[in-house]
């Protein structure tokens, strides 16, 4: 399939990620439709698990599904860090805090099952984006070579976004750290606790974090290597790398690099769009804009870019629904539309600028942190954080708002 009908809505948004669903699912609850385009044939959750705290929690209670996902998680009762270079600890209670890990699969499947039926539609490769600079309309380009009209244009693309492309961002970049991930299941219950525990060695940084009593999402973060490219995609090699990196790691972290199902061992290489693009760069192009990673991609090292995303969704809806749910869909005529929706992006765009920038700032030191073995950086990075950015966890408290 790679032509929309005429009974689809004028909104169109590239990617069925969860800033994709998310977004989508925000609109339909402000009672405008959308159609999603995905490149997959059916959802992908790469990655194994996703960390939600207090900020995404309070989107996804906007979008109706965070009660039933609560369920599907435990919440986690404190930070756990280890420095086995020098045999120091630090916990931090998360008190208020709500974190919780949950599958990604379970994340998207309740964002989709909350869509009518039919507004997602797989296997639809979008290989191009041109926007018309009189009517504003994007013309899109199928891999099939089809093409498609979307009076307005949602890009929820993720990291090498088309759309991010055609509204001429400046590329993200590569940092100097990648991620291998996986997800280990112990059927008798892994008895490890409910805390998110993290352990530095030298520049490697492993975490080990309960999904539920049963299942233990696991991470190795740690400098890039020039073979890198030879493990994406292969399970095993991806199970030894990890191993290699956690010799002298205690034996209960190896045992579960072990017990992981091929299935979720993933290698990632860690992208980023630089903080000082995203205060500067030009999100909104006519009636078409981006969010989430398309718009943000940052490193994992706050966990914070999936939930940044979730924020956009109810932003993005909240300030499209007050201009569009002003009078019934389509009664405005071309011109009116393309201002009121460019009134609504722009709004969108100013309110999402300084978050992300300022989550983005933060992710960026405190990939530092992970990366260097230096005290004296350690020390200094520290001191900037705490100038900057008061707690450790106050990017976590942001409220996005109703929807
Ligand atoms: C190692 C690691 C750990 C992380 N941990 C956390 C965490 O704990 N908490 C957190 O909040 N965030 C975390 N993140 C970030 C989070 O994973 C991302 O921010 C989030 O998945 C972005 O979602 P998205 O929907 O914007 O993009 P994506 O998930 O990349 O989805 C994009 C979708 O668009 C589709 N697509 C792309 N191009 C096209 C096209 N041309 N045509 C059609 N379809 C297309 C893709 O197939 C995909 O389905 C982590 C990231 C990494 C790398």
């Amino acid at each position: 399939m790679s032509t929309l009908s005429s009974q689809d809505s004028g909104i169109v948004i590239i990617g069925a990620g969860i800033v994709g669903l998310a977004t989508a699912l925000a609109l339909h609850k402000k009672g405008i439709g959308s159609v999603v385009l995905e490149k997959a044939e059916s959802l992908r959750a790469t990655g194994a698990a996703i960390g939600i705290q207090t900020n995404g929690w309070r989107a996804l209670d906007q979008l109706g599904v965070g009660p039933a996902l609560r369920e599907k998680a435990v919440r986690l009762q404190a930070l756990r860090e280890v420095f086995l270079d020098n045999g120091q600890t630090r916990e931090a209670r998360l008190g208020k805090e709500e974190g919780r890990y949950l599958l990604r699969s379970d994340l998207l499947q309740a964002l989709f099952d909350g869509l009518p039926a039919g507004t997602v539609r797989f296997g639809c490769h979008i290989v191009k984006v041109k926007t018309d600079p009189v009517t504003s309309h994007s013309t899109l380009q199928f891999h099939d070579g089809n093409v498609a009209i979307a009076k307005i244009l949602i890009g929820c693309d993720g990291v090498n976004s088309i759309v991010g492309e055609s509204l001429k961002l400046k590329p993200t970049r590569d940092a100097p750290t990648g991620a291998l991930r996986g997800l280990a299941n112990y059927p008798n219950g892994h008895g490890f606790g409910n805390d998110y525990v993290r352990i530095k060695k030298g520049s490697v940084l492993v975490g080990r974090i309960p999904v539920d009593h049963k299942s233990v999402y696991w991470f190795v973060a740690r400098p890039r290597l020039p073979g890198d490219s030879e493990i994406l995609g292969k399970p095993e090699l991806i199970r030894q790398e990890a191993l290699k990196e956690m010799e002298g790691y205690p034996q209960e972290l190896t045992e579960m690099v072990e017990k992981s199902d091929d299935s979720a061992l993933t290698f990632t290489k860690i992208s980023y769009r630089a903080p000082w693009d995203l205060l500067l760069g030009n999100f909104r192009r006519g009636t078409a804009t981006v969010a989430g990673d398309a718009m943000h991609v940052m490193g994992p090292f706050l966990g914070q870019g999936g939930a940044a995303g979730l924020e956009d969704a109810i932003v993005l809806a909240r300030c499209l629904a007050k201009e569009l749910c002003m009078r019934p869909n389509g009664d405005y005529d071309g011109r009116q539309l393309v201002n009121k929706v460019g009134k609504a992006l722009d709004e969108y765009v100013e309110e999402r600028r300084m978050r992300v920038a300022r989550l983005s700032l933060q992710t960026y030191l405190t990939g530092i942190l992970v990366a260097t073995s230096s005290m004296f950086v350690t020390r200094l990075i520290f001191l900037v954080l705490r100038i900057l950015f008061r707690g450790s966890f106050s990017h976590a408290q942001y409220d996005c708002g109703r929807l």
